[in-house]
């Protein structure tokens, strides 16, 4: 992968990248994607952020390389801290991560966001977490995608700031509103898997020698939800 050859996922992030949009790439590593982003002429500038240096200096370098220092700036940084009102951020990506990394770089730093109006979020796990996040914090989900690229299954999250965002059901907020009323063969192979995992999961619990009720409860239960949402996709 480079800026010209992106992977299928990250193709998918940047297709949801508004034209003429500033953004701020959190977590960039080697800014494949602003700067894939400002060579097709989508972005107009803004920020690659990197919280380790290795990553960040690749960052610099790619940027140097293709010559758009003057419009997207590499910052060693925090999460939003990268960001600082004078960039005139109103997108940011945050890919490759864990939902729950995604959640926590999102939430202590919540005020960055002031002039952001969409986030596309791409986590690798626990995308519900990060559904959850949106809905309690002023963003509309718009679209989701679920695809499955080298063996893992990745899902796409665009949602836009919004003063009343959508209340979902903890079905929705699992599978996704979206994907749920659409779903892919990669939502159907996820699911199955999250099925088995479950199920095993149970089995060790219950296997214990003080059998934790709750726990068993809780599993048994999105067990359940997991096997219906399939039974109906796949009717
Ligand atoms: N976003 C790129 C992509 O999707 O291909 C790179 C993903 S890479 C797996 C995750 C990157 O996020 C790493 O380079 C890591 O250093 C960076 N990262 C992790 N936590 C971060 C944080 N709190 N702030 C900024 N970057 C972070």
């Amino acid at each position: 992968m480079d800026a010209d050859h992106l992977s299928q996922r990250l193709a998918t992030v940047a297709d949801y990248i508004p034209q003429g949009s500033r953004l701020a790439d959190i977590g960039t590593d080697h800014a494949y994607l602003p700067v894939n982003l400002l060579k097709r002429g989508i972005i107009t500038g803004g920020v690659a952020g990197e919280v380790v240096r290795g990553p960040f200096e690749n960052a610099q370098r790619e940027i140097a390389r293709e010559g758009f220092s003057d419009q997207l700036t590499a910052r060693l940084a925090n999460g939003l801290r990268a960001i600082e009102p004078t960039d005139q951020i109103d997108t940011v990506a945050i890919a490759g991560m864990g939902g729950a990394l995604i959640t926590q770089i999102l939430t202590q730093d919540f005020d960055r966001l002031a002039g952001v109006r969409r986030l596309v979020l791409q986590p690798n796990v626990g995308a519900m977490q990060v559904r959850q996040f949106l809905m309690t914090h002023g963003f509309q989900l718009q679209a989701e995608q679920i695809l499955s690229e080298d063996g893992h299954i990745y899902e796409v999250l665009v949602a836009d700031r919004s003063d009343h965002p959508q209340t979902y059901t903890e079905e929705q907020l699992r599978f996704g509103p979206y994907l749920l009323a659409a779903p892919n063969a990669a939502f159907v192979t996820k699911w199955r898997h999250e099925a088995q995992r479950t199920r095993e999961v149970l089995q060790q619990v219950q296997a214990a020698k003080t059998v934790p009720t709750e726990k068993v409860a809780a599993l048994q239960a999105e067990l359940a939800q997991i096997e219906e949402v399939l039974e109906r996709v796949s009717a």
